[in-house]
């Protein structure tokens, strides 16, 4: 029923995938010899080509990351270029846009040709649609008698079946074509050699804006030769930082993260606070005309691929429907959030003029009396909790919570992985098994860091007619255990738990039947996140924390004031975390809007956005424009709004559970159903209206974060 993961012959890969390769090749060159191709015998094998394909590469790139060794490097590099090489081809290929462009049409006029006939509505065809597809995959047809709107008996209409696609089928063929499209499928030779020129161009500038940084980066250091102005850093980052030299102890300090956050936070020194806050906010002043041609570039594609500007070209792939959709939900955020902004700094300034009697608080202070006052509120201490997050018995109380939840069970399985501490079980619905977990939670050495779900298989019906299962991968960093003491968690681990159980199972728990749209396959980039924050504020919920959160010695249940603590520390300073989150969202989509021209226009517009919006203005030399990597040297470009976006859908979901009863049955199937059930198969907006019989609204999340009441 499952695959085994199975490395055997992991050394060999390169010349597996080779043959595979030149398999699919055949495969998809005979798919074109068809005369007639129909989604079922093009588009639908087409899909499953594609999938095992996936299913060969997957654990080759996954256990790179898990248990990286020189072999599994090697192993990496031999294949990377040969999969690029091959998807490129792919994606550029006429022949399959081309035969898929005539399905997509024949269905339409297919479609038209019903309509005009037999006068129906728009309501009507979806009805006749849904309805022939239910009876042509069961072979019932014949003796079906079913009703479109009380018009006409299913049998009276005179269709071709194999030109009709259903809504599922159909929504694989448009996201292809649209993607082929973007990809240049269809131009002329002289625009396809200049989109070409241009993709190069930019792959060179967003790594050398990478690089920039890097250098820039790693060029800085800070040394503190006075203990006075270290005093108050965490004895960890302290040894860290702790250097002999001419037999004297210094701490140096670096613009890495947990460097830079270390001395920005709890660094005493007024002025050496400044000195690397400047440092870190004014590097790769280089990177400034790489923006300028970055974005001259890709104006230039979008315009190329028939768009107005690039911005449009974002969100055509995406959930939002305009730009004048985006731009609005960043503003009203931003809006909503400003009193509460400007109290939550005024608080930091009362206690900033109180300790140190400082009356001009400036943005390298911010963390630093931020830190302070969080302390002086919570009094978070991580190591007060941990113990009641051992690792099984969260995973324990997680599943029982997920099945009272979901009707979803897991039950353990003996079988292959990649290391003997990764778990794998099976989950059942009704005592049927529909999907497999690998679970890898604890940190070692030769995995990297951070926390992903890695989809493997996906659930669809295959040529055949048979059901595909899905599968998933939850890698982690936790604390590992050892043979004397247990894997003891921070609550912030528990959320990302949480929050990666919530990718898995969008893409665990889908019922479609064609793999292009299944599970998280297909579903927009905007709101891909929405299913995993939505699991993730149940971990903040006082019910389900009492589920598992038991010291792991004595067996006693995290008390209802501690778990107080944790919800209100969740929310510090969430205003100033909205407002600071918009303003880089707002700049990011409206530099793409239109063409900025000089360095000059562009921290023109920056410096617009911050006038209406920023509570404590950066100082006139913080260019943090020439260091926003996300969306110059990742893929964010006109698309970091997608972080909020899918926020707002998922704390609006969380809050139909808080209105009514955290553990509704009714509304979890609903949920399961339709938001996790149908993958990309759906426009995420149809799924939500019908879940919550009404479009996402922006104060559910403003009122989870305490923003308003
Ligand atoms: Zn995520």
């Amino acid at each position: 029923m499952f695959k085994e993961f199975n490395l055997d012959n992991f050394e060999n890969s390169k010349k597996v995938l080779e043959s595979k390769i030149k398999q699919s090749r055949a495969d998809i060159n005979a798919l074109l010899d068809i005369e007639d191709k129909t989604y079922n015998n093009f588009a639908k094998p087409y899909q499953e080509i594609a999938e095992e394909l996936n299913e060969f590469v997957t654990p080759i790139f996954h256990i790179d990351s898990v248990k990286n060794s020189k072999v599994t490097q090697k192993v990496q590099e031999e294949c990377l270029p040969i999969i690029s090489e091959y998807e490129t081809e792919i994606s550029q290929n006429e022949h399959v846009y081309s035969a898929l462009k005539d399905i997509q049409y024949n269905h339409n006029s297919e479609l038209k040709d019903i309509q005009n006939k037999y006068e129906l509505n728009d309501e009507e065809i979806e009805v006749l649609l849904d309805n022939i597809h239910k009876v042509t995959s069961k072979n019932e047809l014949k003796h079906t008698n079913i009703s479109v709107n009380n018009k006409y008996l299913l049998n009276d209409i005179q269709y071709n079946t194999y030109r009709l696609l259903s809504t599922t089928q159909y929504m694989v063929i448009i996201n292809e074509n649209r993607d082929f499209k973007l990809g240049g499928c269809g131009l002329d030779d002289s625009l396809k050699g200049r989109l070409k020129d241009i993709n190069l161009r930019l792959s060179e500038l967003s790594n050398k804006f990478s690089q920039n940084l890097l250098d820039s980066t790693n060029e800085f250091e800070m040394i503190v030769d006075d203990f006075e102005d270290v005093n108050e850093i965490p004895q960890s980052d302290l040894e860290i930082a702790k250097f002999e030299e001419n037999g004297k102890i210094k701490y140096k300090f670096t613009l890495q993260m947990p460097s830079y956050l270390a001395y920005i936070t709890y660094g005493t020194s007024r002025v050496k606070r400044e000195e690397i806050y400047k440092a870190y906010c004014t590097r790769a002043p280089e990177n400034g005309k790489i923006i300028n041609e970055i974005l001259k570039l890709k104006y230039e594609r979008s315009n190329i691929l028939g768009f107005d500007n690039y911005a449009q070209y974002s969100i055509s792939t995406k959930m939002a429907k305009s730009e004048h959709d985006v731009v609005n939900f960043l503003e009203e955020l931003a809006l909503k959030g400003k009193d509460g902004a400007n109290k939550e700094l005024k608080e930091v300034k009362a206690l900033a003029k109180k300790i140190d009697n400082l009356s001009n608080l400036q943005n390298f202070d911010l963390a630093y009396y931020s830190e302070k006052l969080k302390k002086e509120k919570y009094d978070i201490d991580a190591e007060f909790y941990r113990p009641y997050f051992q690792q099984d018995s969260v995973l324990e109380g997680f599943f029982s919570f997920l099945n009272k939840l979901f009707n979803i069970k897991f039950v353990e399985k003996e079988v292959n992985s990649w290391d003997e501490k990764t778990k794998v079980y099976d989950i059942l619905e009704n005592d049927i098994i529909i999907a497999r977990i690998f679970i890898d939670l604890e940190s070692r050495k030769d995995k990297r860091g951070g926390a992903w779900m890695n989809n493997w298989h996906t659930h669809y019906i295959n040529t055949k007619n048979e059901k595909q299962l899905p599968t998933a991968y939850i890698v982690c960093n936790f604390p590992p255990s050892t043979k004397e003491t247990p894997s003891l968690l921070r609550h912030d681990d528990v959320v990302t738990l949480f929050h990666e159980m919530g990718h898995a199972l969008h893409h665990l728990l889908s019922k479609v039947s064609e793999p292009f749209v299944s599970g998280i396959s297909g579903v927009a980039w905007d709101v891909v996140e929405f299913p995993s924050q939505f699991l993730e504020y149940f971990a903040y919920d006082k019910d389900v924390l009492k589920m598992f959160a038991k010291h792991y010695q004595t067996g006693l249940v995290l008390d209802e004031e501690s778990i107080n603590r944790l919800i209100s520390a969740k929310n510090f300073q969430s205003s100033l975390s909205l407002v600071r989150q918009v303003e880089f969202a707002l700049f990011d989509f409206k530099l793409y809007q239109k063409l900025y021209k000089s360095e000059e226009e562009v921290q023109c517009l920056l410096d617009t956005i911050r006038d209406k919006f920023s509570v404590l203005k950066p100082p006139e030399y913080n260019k943090f424009q020439n260091g926003f990597a996300h969306i110059f040297s990742g893929g964010y470009s006109a698309g970091y709004y997608s972080y909020k976006w899918a926020e707002v859908l998922s704390a609006d979901a969380f809050y139909l559970f808080l209105d009514s009863n955290i553990f509704n049955k009714e509304l979890a199937q609903n949920y399961k159903n339709l938001i996790l059930g149908k993958g990309g198969s759906v426009d995420m907006d149809k799924l939500f209206y019908e879940l919550a019989k009404r479009n996402p609204s922006v104060d559910s999340l403003l009122k989870i974060d305490g923003i308003i009441s």
